[in-house]
């Protein structure tokens, strides 16, 4: 087996608890490139043993077209983690986003991974020029650009935008790039020619959308550069008034980094104002959804009375019960329908009025 598996093998408790006696301050930062590498799967091992030894965490990818990481390190190893990526003539002065609000305990272990892509994109990369990109634009740019009008499109998934987002952006519906992507080709085909403003989070997927617009015939495609990951720290190293509202979603264990103090979304099961972004903690459903405390509570952390039920058994009973189940079911789905699991939680909780189980009837559910 790769020698470097066996510390991520670690009961993930475990780490969290090592990572909160570290004791030490750690910074997170992201960078990504598109530029040709060789042997990916050699360089993998290389770039594994000379990370760990900084102490490095994270979620990283490589591919023959290029790398995209997000890591985490103590913050006395920043320096050197800067030398040893410039030591490398592909990674040299790489220009890195360092995480605005961090705790440190963004990441548990150091993930390597290759790839055919460095994001999956779903699209025929072929089929179009990807260095045929859009205009980079910093914060204060893209903020003049958006008061003389220009049309802002926000490149990320429903999950990620429905907590913070810029107000006025156009909103795709889809959970993939692919699919939001598909839905900006066809909603906005008559627009080909206004002023296009394309955010994400740290910049990469507008490398590729940006590319893709043009190809499909729009004009004047433009894109935050750095992402909304940059676009914070720029907003207050020069103390601009932020357009971007609420929280920023990101894919490590915060799920979330704050913005500004506007709570743009509701709770997906009272409807009260909040951005409390998290997951079923039921492990067969782990259903992203926007909960406030009181509903944390009164559903023990899960996304309805089934979940619930389930969760709150013994752990021996919840793994009988697991067995055989896929969990990728449900993800996503309250994000663009919040109103059906409120009906399904009424539904639920009706049954329990009566006296009656769930587990039959939410087990079918889950199969449905
Ligand atoms: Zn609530
Ligand atoms: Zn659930």
């Amino acid at each position: 087996m790769d020698p470097h598996r066996l510390r991520n093998l670690l009961h993930p408790d475990l780490l969290r608890q090592r990572l909160e006696h570290e004791g030490r301050p750690r910074t997170t930062l992201s960078f990504y490139r598109y530029v040709r590498l060789s042997e990916v799967e050699a360089l993998r091992h290389t770039l594994y043993a000379e990370w760990e030894l900084l102490d490095v965490l994270g979620r990283v990818y490589i591919a023959t077209e290029g790398i995209n990481a997000q890591v985490s390190l103590p913050t006395g190893n920043v320096e050197r983690f800067r030398e040893a990526l410039d030591a490398r003539p592909e990674f040299r002065e790489v220009p890195w986003k360092i995480a605005v609000e961090d705790d440190g305990k963004s990441f548990l272990k150091l993930i390597i991974k290759v790839k055919s892509k460095i994001v999956a994109d779903g699209l025929a990369d072929d089929a179009f020029d990807v260095t045929n990109v859009g205009e980079h634009l910093d914060a204060k740019t893209f903020n003049r650009k958006m008061e003389e009008g220009g049309l802002v499109i926000d490149m990320r998934n429903n999950y990620e935008s429905v907590i913070g987002y810029f107000y006025g952006a156009y909103l795709p519906k889809a959970d993939t790039f692919r699919g939001a992507i598909e839905e900006v080709l066809a909603d906005l085909k008559d627009k080909k020619e206004e002023p296009i403003l394309l955010y994400c989070t740290g910049g990469i997927r507008c490398e590729k959308a940006s590319a893709y617009l043009k190809h499909h015939g729009f004009t004047d495609v433009g894109q935050l550069h750095g992402g909304i990951i940059d676009y914070a720290r720029q907003i207050k190293a020069q103390g601009l008034e932020s357009r971007y509202k609420g929280q920023n979603f990101v894919f490590d264990e915060r799920l979330a980094e704050r913005i500004t103090d506007d709570v743009v979304s509701t709770c997906m099961q009272c409807g009260t104002p909040n951005d409390r972004i998290t997951n079923c903690h039921e492990a067969t459903c782990n259903m992203l959804l926007v909960q406030c405390e009181a509903c944390a509570a009164k559903y023990a952390d899960c996304c309805s009375p089934s979940c619930r039920e389930i969760h709150q058994l013994p752990i021996e009973a919840q793994r009988e019960w697991r067995k055989g189940r896929s969990t990728r079911s449900t993800k996503t789905k309250a994000i663009n329908d919040p109103a059906a699991l409120r009906a399904r939680i009424h539904e639920e909780e009706a049954i329990l009025a009566s006296g009656l189980k769930l587990q039959a009837t939410s087990s079918a559910k889950l199969e449905a």
